[in-house]
Formats: structure tokens, sequence, C-alpha cells
């Protein structure tokens, strides 16, 4: 498995949730967590530059002040928790449940986790978290030397409520992912022969035509790729917009599709138990923002301590997102929220 690009020995990452609420049982030990990553070799007053431990004050963990200019500085200051009477410890572990755990966590269950008492705190934790996680990643994916991408698309069920049995509002995805080969020697995956998936990129399509396909192709991966899809006529386009294409005759066998097409068919399946599973199907409208969050957590699976930093907005060498403006109303519908 890969290693957290940003992952530091003395800046510990734990993979379980007890672990990671031993690291940070209570706001002081996360003030402190933020204090050394933002200032690896020791504070240094960012007003008059002066070198040397803060005064730090036991009701307010995350203020620091400098003991030669006597002005104070914020550690939450840019963050997503900043200006949140929440504990901090609170907000890392929401940060660490919805980035960790597959699938994804509900408001209720957050509460009940957290013994958060109300409701609606843990709900505006999460959003606030959510709203980090769909922002899209915008650059394309592929372009590696050796490696293809296989693209596919596929119909998500949309809810049915009203509606009879039976299918109904079902959109079309259309999904690209990294095919990546692991190393001789390490454990393999005899089924995928050593395949696994790197990065997706997943949107919303209108329809299957060559312009819808290969549109979403342009924009998600990068020219000159080598691109595996199935031998639907609209991905034919693909080698005059530069693509290095490959068509694999599925003719509707599935056997063929697991051969040819293995890793996409894996993202799908993931997809659509994360939808049906955590949010019992998900409006029409609402779609394309599961689907980044679902892409924002696919893609730095193997990244935790990223992923876990860059929702918190202390990535610090990262531009960090701002959380003034958020449109609160953008999460409050009861499919994902309950
Ligand atoms: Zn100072």
């Amino acid at each position: 498995m890969p290693m957290d690009i940003h992952q530091r020995d003395d800046l510990p990452f734990p993979r379980s949730l007890p672990a990671f609420q031993r690291l940070f049982p209570d706001d002081e030990a996360c003030a402190r967590y933020l204090l050394k990553l933002r200032w690896r070799d020791g504070f240094v007053c960012p007003y008059c530059a002066s070198v040397g431990d803060p005064l730090r004050f036991p009701s307010r963990p995350s203020v620091l002040r400098c003991r030669k200019c006597r002005r104070n500085t914020g550690l939450t200051v840019g963050t997503v928790m900043e200006r949140s009477h929440t504990p901090l410890n609170v907000w890392f572990w929401a940060a660490y449940l919805v980035t960790s755990q597959t699938p994804g966590v509900s408001a209720v269950q957050f509460q009940r986790q957290l013994g958060i008492s109300r409701y609606e705190t843990a709900f505006q934790i999460l959003h606030k978290l959510r709203a980090g996680m769909v922002r899209p990643d915008r650059d394309r994916i592929g372009g590696n030397a050796g490696e293809h991408v296989e693209v596919d698309d596929s119909y998500v069920g949309g809810r049915t409520r009203g509606k009879g049995r039976g299918v109904h509002d079902k959109v079309l995805v259309a999904t690209a992912v990294e095919v990546r080969q692991r190393k001789p020697g390490t454990k393999l995956d005899k089924r995928k022969g050593g395949r696994y998936a790197g990065r997706v990129r997943l949107a919303v399509v209108p329809d299957r035509s060559a312009k819808s396909l290969c549109g979403f192709v342009e924009g998600s991966v990068t020219p000159g790729t080598k691109i595996v899809t199935d031998d639907w006529g609209a991905y034919a386009g693909l080698t005059k917009r530069g693509y290095d294409h490959v068509a694999v005759a599925e003719r509707g066998d599935p056997h063929i599709a697991e051969e040819y097409l293995p890793i996409i068919h894996l993202v799908f399946a993931n997809l659509k138990t994360w939808l049906t599973g955590t949010h019992h199907g998900v409006s029409h409208q609402h779609l394309q923002s599961y689907l980044n969050e679902f892409t924002f957590r696919f893609n730095r699976r193997f990244y935790p301590f990223n992923a876990f930093r860059s929702l918190l907005g202390i990535a610090g060498d990262v531009a960090a997102p701002t959380y003034a403006g958020l449109y609160s109303g953008e999460w409050t519908h009861p499919s994902c929220c309950g």
C-alpha cells in the first residue's frame, strides 16, 4: 500500500477510531497537534517573528499569545473549526469518521458514536466537512506511462417513491478509473491479476451519445492515455480526440466485462452499495454531490491523513477552502441525513 505522502513521523495518524480517540482525547491534545502541524520547529509569531513557546490558556486551548508582542494567534483561523463552539476533538473525530469509514456516516450514527447531545450540532459538523468533499478534483486522470484508464457508463437508481415498483428516475453516470499494477512480489489478488484502481472521475451525463460520453472523457482524462471501453459506438470517437482507444466486444456477457473491464465494475459496485446502503437511494438533483463525495474518499483511500487535513482545512501547504461562504441549505434534505 502506498505511503501517505504527507505522513510525518512526529505526527502519528492512527488507523482505527479507538486509537484515534486515545491520541486526541481532548481540546488540548488537538491544539498541540495543530501547533506542531503548522510550526514543525516550534512557534514563530506571525506578527513579530519572535521564536519561543507562546503563552497558553487552559480555557482557550486554540489561542497562542506571543510572549514578546503579546498578540494572539488563533490555531483554528482559516479552518473549518474557526468560530465553532464544538470542542476540537469532536471535529477531529468527525473528520476521521467521514474520511476513513466505509460506507459514509449519517448524522444519527455520528451523533451516537460521538455522544453529541444535539442532532443539529452533529448535522452541522457533518455538513461542513462534506462541503469540503464536494469540491471536485479538477485535474485530469491518466497520462501515466504503461497505465491505462477504463471508461464506462451505468445507470444509478433514483428514488422510486410514489411511483410504484420498478425502475424510475434512473440517472446515467459516466466513470473513468486509472488501472494500476501492483509491483511483482507484493500480495496479488489473483482474480484481478494484481491490478487495482488508482484515481476515479465520475459525472452525471444526460445520455449515451458520443457528445456526452466523449465529452466526459475529454474533461476527465489526459489526452494520449490508453482508454479501454466496451464496444458501444459512441466511444469510437475517442481515437480522433487524441486517445489510444481499445474497445472490448462485451456483447452483454458479464464474464467478458469482468475480464477486460474489471476495475470499473468494482468501482460501480462500491458506488452502488454506498448509495443504497448509506443513503437509501439518492434524488437526481443531489447525485453529482454524492459522486463528488465518493470520488474524494475513493481517491484518498490510501492517504487518510491527507483527506483528514484537507477536510479540516489544516492542510497548511495546500490552499485551504473558504468555509465562511458555505451555503447552509445545500445538504439539508432527508435522504442524506436520516
Ligand atoms: Zn509577537
